[in-house]
């Protein structure tokens, strides 16, 4: 049975889906100002692995990631850069999806956009506000904190820290420290009309809006980077609690922080590491089997040493993979099957609330094996379940042989018994030319 670590509740407990087969989940998406680097690369990789796993156990998965497109960052970027915030977003959005699919990652089944959901966005403050949960100040909207009786329940925030350790900004129009922005009036940059004057949605409300217009009712996975419990988090469920009359989402999910040199990513200290940058020196897969290879939760301190030892590991199990397939293939190893022993051992570890570093124990193991083994049935059914595993984590290359490189490699082979050497190697060459030598 699935285990997973529940945010909410802070235990590992046994995941039953509220629909019987399918799985709804929705991940906090990039803020698109940027292109992305390597810690927005982490839940992109991680949330991908695990609909994979859902899919693999023979759930529907509805996975929902959102892109957030106005927001301060957003306005001040594209002043900085005279464009226009749609250019800007436009631009940063085609940024994301061409990352997410250069390292391996599906798509979401639904990307929604925050300002595609403006109108239902001030729909839903008029709600709060009538209902008391809000209030109007001339700088915008403030979210009632003091009316949701559990608040900091998720990030199990302590009320009176809250009350004296929140900034000091607007407070003079705050009712409370706590109330956060679900509406700011402005008069700079992007805006949308409303009964509050022109502005924009807080960054809070939109992920909740968006939810509530996408799913209409508690959602089984909620997801994001660990920086978003709080305040993002909380406030997103803050809200559901009181307008929807139901749980934001049963289990939340929180993925760790990725550190570069044992330091926070940040613009001030320079070392944003970008993915598009890490891509032209590495495989893809290289980078994913390092991400998978540090529990989901954990920090991952990367830096270049660790990047190449990964890089390494991965070259290791890419060239046994290849080498089978070409045995497989020579030998005509028809219909391999996965072996069940290892297969009820990968379920195991995944069940656990995703243990990919104890799987990936068990794939150098069948690597090994799989070097060793002589007879093609059994080195077939090896590689099926070293494939069916790594399909689930999205690394496992696709290899293609056709019946003209075959006759090659047979024609190689004869050429070095009958030791005509001067054609083996014209044979060698081409051979390598077609990436199979
Ligand atoms: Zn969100």
């Amino acid at each position: 049975m699935l285990k997973l670590y529940n945010s909410l509740t802070s235990k590992i407990e046994p995941f039953k889906p509220i629909h019987e087969n399918l799985i709804t989940m929705y991940v906090c998406g990039p803020t698109v100002y940027g292109d992305i680097h390597l810690g927005n690369a982490r839940p992109v990789i991680f949330f991908d692995v695990a609909k994979r796993y859902f899919k693999y156990l023979g759930y529907d998965v509805q996975f929902v990631s959102n892109i957030t497109d106005v927001d301060d960052k957003i306005i001040d970027k594209a002043k900085e850069l005279k464009l226009k915030e749609s250019e800007l977003t436009d631009l940063y959005t085609k940024n994301f999806i061409d990352m997410t699919l250069a390292l391996g990652s599906l798509l979401p089944d639904l990307m929604p956009k925050a300002t595609d959901f403006v109108p239902q966005m001030v729909k839903y403050i008029e709600e709060l506000i009538e209902e008391g949960y809000a209030y109007v100040r001339p700088s915008g909207v403030y979210f009632r904190v003091a009316k949701v009786a559990d608040y900091g329940v998720l990030s199990k925030q302590n009320i009176d820290e809250l009350n004296q350790g929140v900034r000091i900004t607007l407070d003079d129009e705050k009712e409370d420290p706590r109330d956060f922005s679900v509406w700011k009036t402005t008069d700079d940059g992007l805006k949308f009309k409303s009964p509050w004057g022109d502005g924009r949605p807080g960054w809070h409300t939109e992920c909740a809006v968006m939810n509530h217009e996408i799913f209409g009712s508690e959602i089984d996975i909620h997801g994001g980077g660990s920086d978003l419990k709080f305040p993002h988090h909380e406030n997103e469920m803050a809200q559901t609690v009181v307008h929807d009359h139901h749980h934001l989402a049963r289990v939340w999910m929180h993925v760790g922080r990725l550190d570069v040199n044992n330091e926070k990513m940040s613009k001030s200290i320079g070392n944003i590491s970008l993915v598009k940058d890490l891509l032209t020196a590495y495989d893809p897969y290289a980078f994913r089997l390092l991400m998978v290879g540090h529990h989901y939760r954990q920090p991952i301190n990367y830096s270049d040493d660790l990047m190449v030892q990964f890089a390494k590991e991965y070259d290791k199990i890419e060239r046994a993979l290849k080498k089978a397939f070409l045995t497989m293939s020579l030998e005509e190893v028809m219909r391999p099957m996965a072996l069940k022993s290892y297969m009820d051992q990968f379920e195991d570890h995944m069940n656990d609330d995703f243990n990919i570093p104890n799987v990936m124990t068990l794939v150098y193991e069948l690597v090994k094996l799989l070097n060793k083994e002589k007879d093609p049935k059994m080195l077939g059914d090896i590689y099926q379940t070293i494939k069916e595993i790594l399909e689930v984590l999205g690394i496992m290359p696709i290899y293609k042989m056709t019946e003209a490189t075959l006759n090659l490699y047979r024609e190689w082979e004869q050429a070095r018994s009958n030791k005509d050497f001067i054609r083996a190697d014209q044979l060698r060459s081409e051979l390598t030319e077609r990436g199979w030598m």
